[in-house]
């Protein structure tokens, strides 16, 4: 039996989509191979590729002077990648950090540009989304990077920041397709798949056209976004098991009702889950500032860090997975992605009474 998994990432993925994977595992569209095996320059597989990134534009509602890459690596890989593609060599480049990720975009960056820190969330513990009026933006800025969702702190910006005439880069592993997106107010966006869109290892970029034709630094072709568009992603063997499961990944969400589907269910999981800690007399707790709570990755803490491992044993044997936090915050850490059904945050719920009930 599969429990419910609240793993941060790689993270649980429908059922049907597992389903079907399997069923096709040996033999796929009945080209006597499975999809795996086949050339990914087959007419199989471009129908394929063709089908997930119309799909994914559905979903998204993803505009059409708006590119779509589906590469291999990470999130972390396009981190690297976006000073490359985008800032002249010495250029600026601003990124609001809000947590663990938007540091970790500051460390990929460094290496090829001058990265100047807009705004700060760590003063603070990262427990709050600096306000915009506050940030030091820079004119000539390449791009303004923040992180949408940060999967370990748990915070979220709950809108889209206004940053002017500058392209805002937006990194939304862990909530793309969470809620409905206005892409047009975003220059990339940038996403690990193995969150809300499938498995690790395939990453989407959906970046606007004319962004594509700037100079950005001396690089290997491999490493240029616009040799990829040039290519449909195909510059060079992709990662095709990947691209296959994302698609199916993505079908899913289109046929359970889109994302305003998924806005409303998450924000009835979050609603959930909040509720129990917010209710329960102080004995859970969560940090983050009410107004930008990740509906994604709830954090929180039990009233002594020597329950934390019972919390997580229990819980396991109660068929919850992965509820460990992460070792920057500790505690326990709940990830409630668009394949976590409503019925699961319940469960998790329903242990939490009944933990703090036994051990309060
Ligand atoms: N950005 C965010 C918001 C993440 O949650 C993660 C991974 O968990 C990453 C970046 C790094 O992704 P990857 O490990 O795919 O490079």
């Amino acid at each position: 039996t599969r429990a419910f998994n609240f793993s941060a990432g790689p993270a649980t993925l429908p059922e049907s989509v597992l389903r079907q994977a399997q069923a096709e595992m040996l033999e796929w569209n009945g080209v006597g191979a499975s999809v795996v095996e086949i050339s990914h320059r087959s007419a199989d597989f471009i129908a394929l590729a063709e089908r997930a990134e119309a799909d994914l534009r559905q979903l998204l509602s993803i505009p059409d002077d708006y590119a779509v890459l589906f590469l291999a690596g990470g999130a972390t890989t396009q981190q690297a990648l976006l000073p490359l593609n985008f800032a002249s060599p010495g250029q600026t480049v601003d990124v609001v950090v809000t947590g663990h990720w938007g540091k970790t975009a500051i460390k990929q960056a460094k290496p090829y540009v001058n990265v100047h820190i807009a705004a700060d969330g760590e003063p603070g513990g990262f427990r709050d989304i600096p306000p915009r009026a506050q940030w030091q933006l820079s004119p000539d800025a390449a791009y303004v990077h923040i992180t949408a969702n940060e999967t370990i702190h748990g915070i979220e910006f709950r809108d889209t920041p206004d940053v002017g005439e500058v392209p805002l880069f937006a990194d939304f592993s862990s909530s793309i397709a969470s809620e409905p997106l206005d892409v047009s107010r975003y220059g990339l966006i940038y996403a690990g798949a193995q969150k809300n869109l499938g498995p690790v290892g395939i990453s989407v970029v959906i970046v606007r056209r004319d962004l594509l034709a700037r100079a950005g630094q001396p690089r290997a072709d491999i490493f240029n976004y616009a040799s990829h568009a040039a290519r449909d992603s195909m510059l060079n063997t992709p990662p095709t098991w990947n691209w296959y499961l994302l698609g199916l990944t993505v079908k899913w969400m289109l046929d359970e009702g889109g994302v305003a589907e998924f806005a409303r269910r998450n924000a009835e999981k979050a609603r959930l889950v909040y509720g129990a800690i917010d209710g329960s007399g102080g004995y859970y707790r969560n940090e983050v500032a009410p107004g930008v709570r990740s509906r994604m990755n709830i954090p929180f803490f039990l009233p002594d860090e020597r329950l934390d491992a019972l919390f997580v044993s229990e819980s396991k044997a109660a068929g919850l997975l992965a509820l460990k936090g992460h070792k920057a915050v500790g505690g326990i850490r709940a990830s409630l992605y668009n394949a976590m059904p409503v019925a699961g945050a319940q469960a998790l719920v329903d242990f939490m009474h009944d933990f703090a009930q036994r051990h309060g």
